[in-house]
């Protein structure tokens, strides 16, 4: 079986260009290895998608986007990708159940925000812990919160957070940020704004709810434990120091920057039909709403080749 379009991931990048694809009636392949939705499916409140309103939760918006896709009759299965050749006209993925073969491959594999790595992260995420400004800034108006990072995101998610939390402190490993300078001038300016140099975090505490950090200076070892202020009962600590982006697959034979794969505004890569669309690919704004838009677009583009390349 030669699929027209089979697609890598089922976050809403894939998704999106499931349900534009078969739309299109091009008999479509969603390949997904874990569960549907990609990062957003672990967000419980999507405050910023367009139309998303009455609290709909990550969960909620992907079972709508799924239910659409099966409408128009796109086949999804679960496996993982392990080795593709990518350079012919067909070309073959292979997957640890099953080989498959199209005409055109969108890569929709999403990325994953790096996490501290310390105790306490993994169940205090979404109970305190973010990785997402966007999604979860308005939760802590008039608290405090703490970004670790000093590269451009962090920097800039934090000035985000200036217009909702009382006060927000960047925790830097180092006694510089590597922002931009100009980056770096807006946040020195702003009143807001504190940093806490040459630290790491090395524990997150609480119970059910981030209560308390404990932050070690790298350079005089010293250790502390900060706690939430006692009328407030929490705070936050968002995390920006870097993604990673699921392109491992691709490394040597895909165009890439930093891991991310290199589009155009079409989404095609280097390689003539194939695509991507979403968080894996070198953009600015990673989001539900730009990467549903990055899958049409990979679709649209994907049925253009095939009417350009194949006979019928
Ligand atoms: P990044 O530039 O790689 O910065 C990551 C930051 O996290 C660095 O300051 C790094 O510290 C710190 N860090 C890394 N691992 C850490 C750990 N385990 N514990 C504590 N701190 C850690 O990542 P990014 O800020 O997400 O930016 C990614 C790319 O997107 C960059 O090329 C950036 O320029 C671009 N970007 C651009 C814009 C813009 O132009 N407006 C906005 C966002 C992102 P060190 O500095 O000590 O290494």
């Amino acid at each position: 079986m030669i699929y027209d379009v089979i697609i890598i991931g089922a976050g809403p990048a894939g998704l999106a260009a499931g349900l534009y694809s078969s739309r299109a009636r091009l008999n479509t392949l969603i390949i997904e290895k874990d569960g549907d939705g990609g990062q957003i499916a672990t967000t419980d409140e999507v405050a910023n998608y367009p139309g998303s309103i009455e609290n709909a939760s990550g969960p909620s918006l992907i079972a709508r986007m799924v239910e659409q896709v099966n409408e128009f009759g796109a086949k999804k299965v679960n496996d993982e990708i392990k080795s593709v050749e990518l350079n012919g006209d067909i070309k073959v993925l292979k997957g640890a159940k099953e080989e498959y073969q199209a005409k055109t491959v969108i890569i929709a594999t999403g990325a994953t925000p790096k996490p501290i790595g310390c105790p306490g992260e993994k169940e205090l995420t979404g109970r305190g812990v973010s990785y997402c400004a966007t999604c979860d800034a308005a939760f802590f108006e008039d608290l405090e919160v703490f970004v670790v990072g000093g590269g451009d995101s962090a920097v800039e998610e934090a000035m985000y957070l200036t217009k909702f939390a009382r006060k927000v402190t960047i925790v830097h490993r180092r006694d510089e940020l590597r922002a931009a300078k100009s980056i770096q001038e807006k946040a020195f300016k702003n009143e807001k704004m504190n940093f806490m140099w040459d630290t790491t975090i090395t524990e997150l505490k609480g119970d059910g709810i981030l209560e308390s950090m404990i932050v070690k200076n790298v350079k005089t070892g010293e250790e502390k434990e900060i706690f939430a202020d006692e009328d407030d009962g929490t705070f936050g600590v968002f995390v920006f120091v870097g993604y990673n982006p699921a392109t491992k697959l691709f490394d040597g034979i895909i165009d890439m920057e930093d891991g991310y794969i290199k589009t155009d505004a079409d989404m095609k890569t280097n390689i003539p039909g194939v695509f991507a669309a979403g968080d894996n690919r070198v953009k600015s704004l990673r989001q539900v709403v730009t990467a549903t838009a990055d899958g049409a677009i990979a679709a649209v583009q994907a049925e253009k080749y095939i009417n350009e390349h194949f006979e019928d």
